[in-house]
């Protein structure tokens, strides 16, 4: 399991479900240990082991003394604009900020929602447009596919979506480039479909032009659209559409 653990905390929440499966046989435990770790935190949006009642005592214990925690994405600073807008301050696993943002289409039918919701997928970036604040940061490091899938779990819960009532669309067009954090970055596109019921064709990722990462998505079973931004690097002026709501502060 140590390539699935990048920070220093081990965080049950983002690893999929086959990771989990794995992680529940190394401790001797049943396949769908799996499946009720994943329904509790995806669910029931269980925030710690204890939780958990569906797991044994013995087994939240092994796993709570082998460091694994869950650790969600939280919204840790709101800005409201006035057609609703809502761009959020998205704090990862250790403590680093990363920007999200709701954008409500204000054409919603009574009782429903209709929003896209713009998601980061690095902190900072480093392909160093120069029209985009956030490369002035650089690339601090990559999300993991948990702080990617997370930012959109925190903000569903805080618009009280429900899902496959109202219309959600996604564009991984935030801080950061999709494809220079491919693996993460997919890995949360499989968790938002398969865990979080939220629909593949409604999810944008948007590229500034990452070859590599184009052929992959193009190999992939579950895949959203694909964006490919049309601006030099260079401009100075210019943003696509999310990039500068995300981006400008
Ligand atoms: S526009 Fe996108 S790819 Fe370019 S520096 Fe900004 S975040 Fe990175």
């Amino acid at each position: 399991m140590s390539d699935l653990v990048q920070l220093a905390q081990k965080n049950l929440f983002g690893l999929s479900r086959q990771q989990l499966t794995a992680l529940m046989k190394d401790l001797g435990q049943p396949a769908y240990r799996a499946g009720q770790t994943i329904y509790a935190m995806w669910h029931e949006k269980s925030s710690k082991l204890a939780d958990i009642k569906t797991l044994p005592t013995s087994l939240r214990e092994s796993l709570a003394a082998a460091g694994w925690v869950i650790r969600r994405p939280k919204i840790v600073e709101t800005f409201r604009s006035v057609d609703g807008t809502e761009r959020y301050l998205v704090a990862g696993d250790d403590g680093q900020t990363v920007e999200t943002v709701w954008m409500p289409d204000g054409d919603e039918a009574p009782g429903s929602q209709r929003a896209t919701i713009c998601v980061s997928s690095q902190v900072g970036c480093a392909v160093n447009c120069q029209f985009c604040l956030t490369a002035k940061l650089g690339l601090q490091r990559n999300l993991t596919a948990g702080e990617i899938a997370g930012q959109v779990i925190a903000v569903l819960e805080r618009q009280k979506v429900e899902v496959g009532k109202d219309r959600i669309n996604l564009v991984f067009m935030g801080m950061g480039e999709p494809f220079l954090n491919y693996d993460n970055f997919i890995a949360a596109v499989r968790l938002l479909v398969e865990e979080a019921g939220l629909a593949e064709s409604r999810m944008t990722v948007s590229t500034s032009g990452i070859v590599p990462g184009i052929l992959r998505l193009a190999e992939e079973p579950i895949r959203p659209r694909l964006a490919i931004s049309l601006m030099r690097p260079t401009m100075r002026s210019a943003k696509p559409l999310c990039r500068s709501r995300a981006n400008g502060r």
